[in-house]
């Protein structure tokens, strides 16, 4: 007899956000713009770990990278595109959209696209703002997405957070205009609010088996996929301290940056894990 057939897990979307540990915006009052080229970078070989577990799982990502990474190492965007990862865009210089003019915004986000799509060789579709910086002061920044020719967007977070959120924004995909999908960063519902599950600071700081609960819920109860991200530093225990950081700070960014490899490595198993264009319909033939 047979074996009962069990039903295909869901796929989740599995996002990396392709930046150095001196460029996050945590970071950013205490390092000076002009000192980035001087800094030892670690990306690389971050990435390269990253590519090589994600082998090992079979799982496909999409890699939202910095324009100003690109330039440096068009080898590691070469690479990315060649695993067979989606390569989407996450700006050129690292300045939250809300901080930006839209003038600035709109040269910031082309550069980044034609860029990538040099080097990658395949149209970029997709892009997420540092910081999840699109929120209730710059619904414009959407229209300049579609301007440059994105075709959806991963920049709102619907949580309560002090550097960034939208707490009352929808949970799942949306088209916030007609031909621009949204795709917010993962959360659940617990006593009306929503909390994060979709990773950052929050997969390192809390247990993991918080992150399983929470993506498998989304899943079951939700019956919807996740959308889940974080950083090549994040694996990067070694990374050099920047000095003169707040206690929280240091806290968030640093936290358990040794055991999130392991980590990374338990939810590859746990969950099938797929590029966002796939996972959401909007891949092109
Ligand atoms: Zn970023």
């Amino acid at each position: 007899m047979n074996a009962p057939q069990r039903p295909l897990a869901l796929m989740n979307a599995l996002t990396v956000d392709v930046e150095d540990y001196f460029q996050v915006s945590a970071l950013a009052p205490l390092i000076d713009r002009a000192s980035w080229d001087q800094r030892e970078c670690r990306v690389e070989r971050n990435v390269e770990r990253l590519l090589a577990l994600f082998a090992q799982h079979g799982a496909r990502a999409t890699f939202f990278t910095l324009g100003w990474i690109a330039q440096r190492y068009p080898e590691l965007v070469k690479r990315i595109v060649a695993s067979g990862h989606e390569l989407a865009s996450h700006g050129y210089g690292h300045l939250r959209a809300s901080e930006q003019s839209r003038a600035d915004f709109l040269l910031d986000v082309r550069r980044a696209k034609e860029l990538l799509e040099d080097l990658g060789g395949q149209r970029v579709q997709g892009y997420r703002a540092p910081s999840f910086s699109i929120g209730y002061s710059n619904p414009w920044a959407f229209d300049v997405l579609l301007e440059a020719g994105y075709r959806y967007s991963s920049s709102v977070y619907p949580v309560q957070h002090d550097h960034y959120g939208m707490p009352d924004a929808p949970r799942f995909p949306y088209q916030p205009r007609p031909g621009l999908t949204e795709i917010p960063v993962t959360t659940t519902r617990l006593f009306g609010r929503n909390l994060p599950a979709g990773g950052g600071g929050y997969f390192r700081l809390a247990p993991y088996r918080l992150s399983r609960w929470a993506i498998r819920r989304v899943n079951a109860v939700d019956q919807r996929p996740a959308i889940f991200y974080f950083h090549p530093w994040e694996i990067d225990p070694d990374q050099p301290r920047v000095p003169g950081t707040s206690l929280k700070t240091r806290f968030r960014h640093y936290v358990n940056l040794g055991k999130t490899e392991a980590r990374l490595d338990r939810l590859l198993r746990d969950f099938r894990w797929g590029r966002v264009d796939e996972v959401f319909g909007l891949a092109r033939p």
